[in-house]
């Protein structure tokens, strides 16, 4: 064959690198702008983490669950089951009747049909049983999610006790579900859950984060128990489950009590990292609602985040760029050097009270007398300085700057509108901000 003249090759080779350019400078398809999803910058977006489904104790499908709070305008939901994930396969006894089982299986068949709910008959000790298949994680998630839009993360409640004193922890964005270990205290019962979490994630390479869930359920978590616990960065400030006592009783401290005492002794005496503050459901029933329920709804969070991810998430979180909510919406709120600063989302006739809580850096920071029955000091019974309100306004906008001798502010913003179907009687819509610690020099 006769070799190509050099002139055609080049020409060739011309050719062959202009040709495509030029189709795709035709072709709108290739030059698309940016992803929907990615193209709004930070945003509020709103989350529950603390759920449960039929997978532990919840009384409905995680399908039907996800699909509640996707309608009800949230971004991101975990689903937070008893000491499992659900991955496994597994079926339970259902069929269409009057329980509270056959009336969950009716609306979800409803709302999801035939082909998507599984169903079999099934021979259970000679009597043949109906069973309908509860869905793995993995295999729901992509009917509900949507980018930009919905996010399901995965996660489980680790759920244990030291001695009678219930030690529940929620575990976010697990790869594996975590058996709960004995610590040989409530302290260290968190402690050596909280390093699973950490462990795992080492592992695994994900980011994770993990808080413990209401503390004064069954009494079971003080102040003094959690202010050491370096690896607690985070615990619920408010759950709406009925009975887990968020406002305390006559001899015990509120959650929000709670939270003063933990930040002044950490960064007052202990040089430790602040806690942060989250509001959850804890939700379990979504068939009746009632005080006596635990519903969906109740409390939130509000994350500011770039992009609906759970690794952009979980980052914000951790940099405390996030508020807890019962209802009262903020649309901004800056943590700027020494200057926490709130604006409100008014809403038709209601009025709003932000007040700005400090502790002193002279503020003393031993606990008073009141003592339990084993001699150990009850949280709440410092009397002077703890969360002290240095600043109250009726105002949508407000501020305040931490003064040299104050160790934090963080600011709660109480709304006169009563929240509907609180977890208990009588709550009014709120907001809280994290707390602002003094920028370093
Ligand atoms: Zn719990
Ligand atoms: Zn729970």
């Amino acid at each position: 064959m006769r070799p190509l003249q050099p002139l055609l090759l080049l020409a060739c080779a011309v050719a062959l690198f202009t040709l495509p350019m030029v189709w795709g400078e035709g072709d709108n398809e290739s030059k698309p702008g940016l992803l929907p999803a990615v193209a709004q910058g930070p945003k509020w977006l709103k989350g529950n983490l603390h759920t449960h489904s039929l997978w532990s104790d919840g009384d409905d499908f995680p399908e039907m669950i996800g699909d509640w709070y996707k309608r009800n305008g949230y971004q991101f939901l975990a689903l937070t089951e008893h000491n499992v994930i659900a991955e496994k396969e597994r079926w339970i006894d259902a069929k269409v009747d009057e329980s509270n089982r056959g009336t969950a299986l009716a609306k979800y068949l409803n709302r999801f049909g035939e082909s998507w709910v599984e169903r079999r008959v099934v021979d259970v000790k000679g009597m043949p049983t109906s069973q309908v298949r509860l869905k793995p994680f993995r295999e729901f998630r992509s009917l509900l999610e949507e980018a930009g839009k919905f996010l399901l993360v995965p996660a489980e409640e680790i759920t244990h006790k030291y001695v009678k004193a219930p030690v529940h922890m929620n575990g976010i964005n697990l790869r594996d579900t975590i058996a709960p270990i004995d610590g040989a205290s409530v302290e260290e019962t968190m402690k050596v859950n909280l390093r699973q979490v950490a462990d795992q994630s080492k592992r695994t390479g994900w980011p994770m984060l993990a808080f413990l869930n209401h503390p004064n359920f069954g009494w079971g978590v003080r102040a003094e128990d959690m202010v050491l616990v370096e690896e607690l960065r985070f615990f619920e400030l408010q759950n709406g489950h009925p009975t887990v006592y968020n406002r305390g009783d006559s001899t015990h401290a509120s959650c929000e009590r709670l939270w003063d005492i933990i930040l002044a002794l950490r960064l007052g005496k202990h040089n430790l990292a602040p806690l942060y503050g989250l509001a959850t459901d804890d939700a379990h029933h979504y068939l009746d609602y009632g005080k006596s329920k635990a519903n969906p709804g109740r409390a939130w969070v509000m994350v500011k985040a770039p992009v609906l991810t759970t690794e952009a998430l979980l980052k914000a979180m951790q940099a405390g760029d996030f508020y807890c909510s019962t209802g009262v919406v903020l649309t901004d709120v800056r943590r700027d050097k020494n200057t926490l600063a709130v604006k409100i989302e008014a809403g038709a006739g209601i009025t709003y009270k932000t007040r700005y809580y400090v502790t002193r850096t002279d503020t003393p920071l031993e606990s008073k007398t009141a003592k339990d029955k084993d001699g150990k000091p009850i949280t709440g019974t410092f009397d002077t300085g703890v969360g002290e309100m240095v600043l109250e306004t009726d105002a949508l906008e407000s501020s305040y700057t931490l003064k040299a001798n104050e160790l934090y502010v963080r600011a709660r913003v109480d709304s006169s509108k009563p929240q509907y179907n609180p977890g208990e009687p009588g709550d009014m819509e709120r907001a809280w901000t994290q707390p602002l610690t003094p920028a370093k020099p």
